[in-house]
């Protein structure tokens, strides 16, 4: 079965990494060497983000065999006792996220008269505070979907912890995606000491407080949406800081006049960041950097674009690649672009 191999020192973070995106093949049992420990895979393991930890963990991927776990029989399927095809279970598990103590799924249409017997067996199954389903898309300029109860304690307000950090949210409030967990962690490492950074649309804060957690850096987190700002101020106490993050409630076109030039801008508001792109560009330093996300299919759109509307000053791809899967054949890109 494929698993991946990682040094024992790394071990935990990538562990980390895949329980956060329902990664772990739970029904096998992890096993380790000397220098290894040995994770075993999903059968359907998200290859995109697999490829994001190889590049930044040393990490093999191969056949491996492991050993069956002890609660192989209480899996997922028993626990809803046959009432539901095989495959839609499957369907229903690889739709988990998990926030904090709350696992949110999507519920198919033709089962919707089973939601209530599928959340008490996920509460049962993951043995988190709270299951909710995704009542809608993600929507409007806040970017926040409607949740609906299914079982446990309901409450939507949680604690998600990533690398060592808590962020308190109410994720049908605010946006928050723990498969970003990640990017986030590329994104910390580039930051360099005293840099500016602006992050146009910081949501919760998850990348200035990321960022300010192991970086002396000044970090002016800006977002629309006043429970966001709310939640930025609460995760700045929640958390120990090297860095300084600066909240600022309103939208980025109405603030962008009162702030410093930037080292770098992140741009994570795939949709429609493309609309901003001439006042970031504009905002940016002599060789500033763009951490600019995209929904595309193909890469050139999105360097284009950005050339075209940095010239005549000077681009330089720094990276581009795929940070997660949209929908069939539409990636969220992330580009990292000099400006110089
Ligand atoms: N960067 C955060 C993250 O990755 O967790 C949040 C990303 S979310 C996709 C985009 C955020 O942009 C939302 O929180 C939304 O409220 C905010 N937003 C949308 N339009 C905005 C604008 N014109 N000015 C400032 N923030 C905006």
């Amino acid at each position: 079965m494929k698993g991946i191999k990682i040094k024992k020192q790394k071990a935990n973070e990538v562990r980390k990494i895949l329980i956060n995106n329902n990664q772990i093949n739970s029904e096998y049992k992890l096993k380790s060497d000397e220098n290894n420990v040995y994770i075993p895979l999903i059968d359907n393991y998200d290859i995109t983000l697999i490829e994001n930890i190889k590049q930044d963990y040393h990490i093999i991927i191969e056949d491996y065999d492991f050993l069956e776990g002890q609660y192989k029989a209480k899996n997922f399927m028993e626990y809803l006792n046959d009432k539901i095809p095989e495959d839609a279970i499957e369907n229903i598990r690889k739709s988990f996220d998990t926030i904090g103590d709350i696992v949110i799924l999507e519920i198919p249409p033709e089962l919707e008269n089973e939601k209530k017997i599928i959340g008490e067996a996920v509460l049962k199954f993951t043995k988190r505070r709270s299951v909710y389903y995704k009542k809608s898309k993600i929507q409007g300029v806040t970017r926040t979907r409607k949740l609906e109860f299914l079982a446990g304690e309901d409450n939507l307000e949680t604690i998600h912890k990533e690398y060592g950090i808590r962020f308190k949210l109410n994720p049908s409030t605010v946006y928050f995606s723990p498969r970003l967990a990640t990017e986030r962690a590329r994104i910390v490492n580039q930051v360099q000491e005293n840099e500016t950074v602006i992050d146009f649309f910081a949501g919760i804060g998850s990348f200035p407080i990321s960022i300010a957690h192991v970086k002396k850096a000044k970090i002016y987190s800006i977002d629309i949406n006043p429970e966001a700002y709310k939640y930025v101020n609460e995760n700045m106490k929640l958390n120990k800081l090297v860095g300084e993050v600066i909240p600022i409630e309103g939208d980025i076109r109405k603030v962008i006049p009162e702030l410093p030039l930037a080292d770098r801008i992140i741009m994570n508001l795939p949709g429609t960041a493309k609309d901003f792109l001439d006042i970031a560009v504009n905002h940016l330093n002599k060789n500033g950097i763009l951490n600019y996300y995209e929904f595309s299919s193909d890469y050139e759109t999105v360097i284009d674009r950005v050339k075209k509307i940095a010239y005549p000053r000077e681009t330089e791809v720094l990276n581009i690649r795929k940070v997660k899967s949209q929908s069939p054949g539409v990636w969220h890109i992330g580009l990292d672009m000099k400006i110089k």
